[in-house]
């Protein structure tokens, strides 16, 4: 099928651009971008000029910031094109409910992908856990901004979501091991003095689940999620890369390797059967920490 891919920056070229080659289902037939582009491939900067040059087109990877993105989200929508949403899936739930509607109204295929939910481990440890009673569950990711977002000041302004960017990352995964659903029930936010949005977050939910977010953390990364259970501790590390149980590596993940073409993979089938993947619940914990949470201000943050 072609695709083409919107808002061509570090994750298109990164992530989206190496998995769409390396894909049987796919190929990229057109960017658009205000300055990206992919070499050898037709570039626009005007989405409704691409959609209407190129009606063979019938499947847009949007991949740009939450902020931008509606507006290119609803156009390709209207247009009857089926849609692949980089996460978060929005700026705002609100705007999540509009696609959705409207991706429902045009009968296309819209996909929130959250690419953590399929880092390796992530089934084998929503298997293990289905059947145990957790007791508890401590998420502690902690990276550097000026490592993974250099220089990307829309991170800090409003919409940007701050630590949250990845932040949510964490509450996909959450999410999707989870046995049963819990909901946020208090939150610290740290946000820069001369910044919009949160460099560190305290977070705690129902069922003894916490977690804490730093994104001004010098040294290597923590992308840990330990859960406690009545038949022992299971532990994520490296955002789902790896888990242990009770001190043991497990064996990794066969097949399909890649949280982005595993993503893809998802897309092709989604659009073969006609059908709409829109799992809002990470984002609508970000949402009620954003309403609930109390305010602190942090010294400034400079690049
Ligand atoms: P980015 O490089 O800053 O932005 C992607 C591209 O979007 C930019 O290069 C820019 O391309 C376009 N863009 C930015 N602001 C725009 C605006 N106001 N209007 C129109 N186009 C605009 O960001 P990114 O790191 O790729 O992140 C994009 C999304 O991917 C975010 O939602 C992020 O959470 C997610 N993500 C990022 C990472 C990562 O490691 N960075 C990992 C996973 C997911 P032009 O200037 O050419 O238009």
């Amino acid at each position: 099928m072609d695709i083409a891919l919107v808002g061509v920056g570090k994750i298109a070229l990164d992530q989206h651009v190496p998995a769409i080659a390396a894909s049987p289902d796919w190929h990229l037939a057109a960017t658009c971008s205000r300055a990206g582009t992919v070499p050898g491939v037709p570039a626009y900067t005007d989405l409704d000029r691409l959609l209407s040059e190129h009606p063979e087109i019938r499947v847009v990877s949007l991949c740009l910031p939450p902020v931008p993105r509606f507006a290119y989200a609803e156009r390709a929508i209207a247009a009857g094109r089926h849609v692949m949403l980089e996460k978060p899936p929005g700026a705002t739930l609100s705007e999540c409910h509009r696609l959705l509607e409207m991706a429902r109204a045009n009968g296309v295929s819209l996909y929130a992908t959250w690419h953590s939910q399929h880092a390796d481990m992530i089934p084998a440890a929503r298997d293990w856990l289905s059947d145990k009673t957790v007791r508890a569950l401590h998420i502690n990711w902690r990276e550097d901004v000026r490592k993974w977002h250099p220089g990307q000041d829309w991170c800090f302004e409003p919409g940007g979501m701050g630590v949250f960017d990845p932040g949510i990352n964490a509450l996909s995964i959450m999410t999707r091991i989870l046995p049963r659903p819990v909901h946020l029930t208090r939150a610290t936010l740290h946000t820069p003095e001369n910044r919009q949005t949160p460099i560190t977050a305290d977070l705690t939910f129902t069922d003894k689940v916490t977690a804490f977010f730093n994104w001004d953390h010098q040294g290597p990364e923590f992308w840990d999620i330990t859960v406690d259970t009545d038949a022992g501790q299971l532990t994520l590390h490296e955002g789902g890369a790896r888990m242990v149980i009770d001190g043991e590596t497990q064996g990794s993940a066969a097949g399909l390797t890649g949280e982005y073409p595993r993503l893809y993979n998802e897309m092709a089938s989604l659009v073969t059967a006609g059908g709409i993947d829109m799992d809002l619940a990470p984002l609508r914990h970000v949402a009620d920490a954003f309403m609930l949470g109390e305010r602190r201000t942090a010294a400034p943050f400079h690049w």
